[in-house]
């Protein structure tokens, strides 16, 4: 069995404990490696080495530091079948999905931050006649970069990428839960002539790794993506630090359907938005209101299209819907459905736990969930479920369904479906989400601002504002 290592000023090291945490493949419900249990002794050593190699990085001219980061991206495209693969195993995603959607957006990624990072130019203010002013940015330090486990290596460099294009150097600590395609990207750098130190990879546990790296204090920048429990814990230790912070959180997504909608486009998207990486995506709509008029004839087409879907071996390729990415989550998503049960919910359809045949009978399967019958205050459409489980409710009226939108604590996305400009307008600029797609899902354009309102987060990523994030601002003022 593969033993994972960290990457630690350019070399693949065992952590400072000697002990290793069990890796499990979740179609399989087996072990099938393991990883560093690191502690703080590795936190040190890592941040020693990123603080030595940032004298060089940080001042290098911004073509040799993109020519690397571009050099990792072709890589990356090079070894796409080998990542797809180590994806779908550690995190029970069809394979077919890692290798349409999470790798090819690692690399591009990549790509975007180190093409940006060229064109990312200070800013100049003339003030009358009397003054100029131009503002400097310089990269922030050392950044602590911590992902989750539903995109590994999508999120992994979605934060790494900008960190190293505007100048830092990164300690970074993927989940514990996927390790593997972080410690095949490692490889990757050494390949790509990463000069060593500039990025650093500790694998570990979340409250030993990832505490020590929020708490070390030489990283001068966090950005963190999990969940909002884990985000509030993670403020709490860095905010009297004043340490720059970037929290990505969880989410309990709004998708609203008006009967002026296309009909077709909302329920094949909205099958996506429910279930795609088996609704472990901070962004699906897991929270499906629909007008009146059509609440009956999109519920039936919804729960049609829901029996379609294949739940299997991520390796198939026919498989839409892969294993959940642990046994513990897989309970957890199971009662959220006896809750919602309790709370006087119908299932229409799913609701079980699902036993494949063959190589994947002890894995961590789910049949994709639809509810109905709930009042959108309670629990089940309160708390974030992040995983196949939706529920639909009707709505009558504009304000009545903003309302329901509105009535989490989380505040990332939100979908519309009509066919009425101006309704369209009106509503998203009624909702409180960071992100919201009319008509549409997940359909990204990486300069735009990514990030949540509410308990969904502080702070933006994406485009130039990820950049800013990773540099501070200087403003020099000349008098004329
Ligand atoms: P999590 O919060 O359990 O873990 C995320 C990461 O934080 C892991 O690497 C973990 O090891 C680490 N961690 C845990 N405790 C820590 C601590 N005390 N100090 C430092 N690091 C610590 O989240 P998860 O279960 O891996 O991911 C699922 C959550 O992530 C969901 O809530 C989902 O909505 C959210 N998410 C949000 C976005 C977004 O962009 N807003 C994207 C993806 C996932």
């Amino acid at each position: 069995m593969e033993y994972i290592d960290n990457y630690i000023e350019g070399k693949l090291l065992a952590p400072h404990t000697g002990k290793y945490i069990d890796n499990y493949n979740p179609s399989e419900g087996r072990i099938y490696s393991f990883i560093p249990d690191s502690d703080e002794r590795d936190v040190a050593a890592a941040v020693s080495a990123a603080q030595h190699a940032f004298a060089e990085w940080s001042v290098m001219p911004v073509e040799k530091r993109s020519a690397i980061l571009l050099r990792i991206a072709d890589l990356i495209d090079r070894d796409l079948d080998k990542f797809a693969l180590a994806e779908s195993i550690d995190n029970g995603k069809p394979v077919r999905l890692a290798k349409a959607l999470d790798i090819p957006r690692a690399s591009a990624n990549m790509r975007f931050f180190a093409s940006g990072a060229i064109h990312f130019a200070s800013e100049a203010h003339v003030t009358g006649n009397e003054a100029v002013n131009y503002t400097l940015r310089t990269p922030v330090g050392v950044a602590g970069c911590i992902s989750p486990w539903n995109l590994p290596l999508y999120l992994f460099t979605w934060k790494i990428a900008p960190a190293l294009a505007a100048g830092c150097t990164v300690v970074a600590k993927p989940s514990e839960l996927t390790p593997m395609t972080a410690f095949l990207f490692a490889q990757l750098c050494i390949e790509a002539g990463l000069p060593k130190g500039v990025l650093n990879i500790v694998h570990g546990l979340g409250a030993k790794a990832g505490q020590a790296i929020i708490e070390h204090p030489d990283v001068t920048a966090i950005s963190f993506t999990g969940g909002t429990v884990t985000g509030r814990k993670i403020a709490a230790t860095a905010a009297p630090m004043f340490k720059k912070l970037s929290l990505e959180l969880g989410g309990k997504n709004p998708n609203i359907v008006f009967a002026d909608c296309d009909f077709e486009q909302a329920v094949n998207t909205s099958l996506q938005s429910s279930f795609s990486n088996q609704g472990e995506i901070c962004l699906c709509g897991s929270r499906i209101f629909v007008e009146r008029g059509i609440y009956q004839k999109f519920t039936d087409a919804f729960v049609a299209r829901t029996k379609t879907l294949v739940v299997g071996d991520p390796l198939l390729i026919d498989t839409t819907t892969g294993a959940l990415v642990s046994e513990a989550h897989m309970n957890k998503i199971l009662s959220y459905i006896e809750l919602a049960k309790q709370e006087g919910g119908t299932i229409l359809t799913g609701g079980h736990r699902v036993t494949v045949a063959g190589r994947c009978a002890q894995g961590y399967f789910i049949e994709p969930t639809v509810i109905i019958g709930l009042d959108h205050l309670c629990r089940t459409n309160q708390e974030e479920i992040f995983g196949p489980v939706v529920t639909i409710m009707p709505f009558d009226t504009e304000e009545e369904v903003i309302r329901y939108a509105n009535s989490t604590t989380y505040g990332l996305s939100a979908t519309l479906w009509t066919e009425n400009l101006k309704r369209a307008h009106r509503i998203a600029a009624h909702l409180k989400s960071g992100i919201i797609w009319v008509n549409c899902w997940l359909f990204r354009d990486l300069r735009t601002p990514f990030g949540g309102m509410k308990q969904s987060g502080v702070g933006r990523e994406g485009g130039l504002e990820a950049l800013r994030f990773f540099t501070e601002a200087k403003n020099v003022c000349i008098k004329l």
